[in-house]
């Protein structure tokens, strides 16, 4: 009898794993059958004609990418800018660009659906439609005049993004022999501005400013003082020049490190890392399933004066570029953004529409009354020290940022913000790594960018 009860226990228990192991099959069937399906060592799938592979186009229609059966190969637009300009966001055939959309998107491009899998219920492929602006691009690849770096513009109401360019690139039509330990090319299957974290500088100070206008009573009617030189805990902070007397707003202007270290250090790494939090730098965005890399500090690290560099862009900052880019979105936007999106819609090859996808915002970003209050600071910050001659016919407020980094010998220019323009809601990071001044030379690629996406719509 006891052998008998045993037997049923062991048997209840197999059938047990019987049944949560087809239960978990059929969960990721449904949530994961398309990339089974679309995965590029599915040969047999690509070739002889069993799965049809759509167009990849721009938001305009311009064809980025094409699948040739006969030659079962891709071919790609005929301008050569744009080819290196849209590499990150239409990816390469051998798979090696992570977040192109040839990998990442396949299962869109072949129709795939639960029911009758990879063979499509109407035959033919699926154009693919991106956000993106291919002139745009094309701009803002000439713009980075061959330095590595990355140019985002998305529009923070709809959540499109326009302009996603990451440098070093390559030509997909012809692509080079890459040695190991090739500078030129370090870093080149990685997508910039989705996948990769820099020192931010002094664009960091729109959370030290965020913090500090929520936790320190007063601070909008105070004067500061700065000699060029201060030293918080054990560490001296220094600016370029002497700022003299300062209220918060000429300090974010002239981008004062003595404030904004002093300010940091008042506020608390505490505070500042709440604010990180809140601003959503420390999550991953998801880009149609592309998650972005996610931002990262260590506020405790080096006492008062480490926070003090903090405050400042400096220190154990890193952030990623596309989530500066949607925080800019929030300030302009009243505390919210649209979530980036990469993908227009899905289309038969005749143009009729398969899908559509839908707007989805942020959470609460920044406060509301502190947005309008980093908006308008933003804004000073052209018209007073960057200069609106620089950004013509631009209603922009920005940030610049010029960080230290180890990888280089010259420093990184940063630019982020966006443009107060209700039919061109849009916001940008601009990074020129090894560019120098930051609102010389980024700001010079964002006018160049922001000149032609305003033209483009
Ligand atoms: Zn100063």
């Amino acid at each position: 009898m006891k052998k008998i009860t045993s037997r049923t226990i062991v048997c209840f228990f197999l059938a047990l794993v019987l049944v949560a192991g087809t239960g978990i099959f059929t969960i990721k069937f449904f949530m994961e059958g398309d990339s089974w399906s679309a995965f590029s060592a599915n040969r047999h799938l690509y070739t002889n004609n069993v799965l049809n592979t759509g167009r990849i186009l721009d938001e305009k229609g311009q064809v980025l990418a094409d699948y040739d059966s006969s030659e079962n190969k891709w071919k790609y637009s005929s301008n050569a800018y744009i080819r290196k300009a849209t590499l990150h966001a239409v990816g390469d055939s051998t798979g090696m660009i992570g977040t192109g959309a040839m990998t990442r998107f396949a299962d869109k491009l072949t129709g795939y659906n639960v029911i009758t899998g990879a063979k499509p219920i109407f035959p033919g492929g699926r154009d693919l439609y991106l956000t993106l602006n291919a002139d745009v691009c094309q701009a803002a690849y000439k713009a980075l005049n061959g330095h590595k770096g990355t140019v985002g513009v998305y529009n923070y109401k709809t959540g499109e993004i326009i302009c996603m360019i990451s440098s070093p690139t390559y030509d997909p039509a012809s692509p080079p022999t890459i040695e190991d330990g090739d500078e030129n090319y370090e870093g080149v299957y990685i997508n910039r501005l989705l996948s990769a974290t820099f020192i931010p500088g002094s664009t960091f100070k729109l959370i030290t400013a965020t913090a500090a206008l929520e936790s320190i009573e007063g601070v909008e009617s105070r004067t500061f003082h700065c000699d060029g030189k201060v030293t918080i805990g054990d560490q001296v902070i220094t600016c370029s020049t002497a700022h003299g007397d300062l209220t918060l707003d000429q300090a974010l202007a002239s981008s004062c490190n003595g404030v904004f270290g002093q300010l940091a250090a008042e506020v608390g790494s505490s505070q500042l890392d709440k604010y990180v939090k809140k601003a959503g730098l420390t999550d991953s965005l998801s880009v149609n399933g592309i998650n972005t890399a996610k931002s990262s500090f260590d506020f405790n690290f080096g006492g008062e004066g480490g926070l003090a560099w903090s405050g400042i862009g400096q220190g154990k900052d890193l952030v990623n570029p596309c989530a500066l880019m949607v925080y800019s979105g929030a300030i302009a936007n009243g505390g919210t953004a649209a979530k980036p999106q990469i993908i227009s819609h899905t289309a038969f090859t005749e143009g009729v529409r398969t899908s559509l996808y839908l707007r989805h915002s942020t959470k609460e970003l920044i406060n509301p009354e502190t947005a309008a209050k980093l908006a308008s600071m933003m804004r000073n910050n052209v018209t007073s020290n960057y200069g609106q001659r620089n950004f013509p016919g631009l209603s922009i407020g920005a940030k610049s940022g010029t960080a230290q980094s180890d990888n280089s010998d010259s420093d990184n220019a940063w630019f982020t913000g966006f443009l107060q323009d209700n039919d061109h809601p849009y916001a940008f990071v601009v990074l020129v790594e090894g560019g120098g001044s930051g609102s010389k030379v980024a700001g010079k690629v964002a006018n160049t960018v922001l000149q032609a996406a305003v033209k483009a719509n």
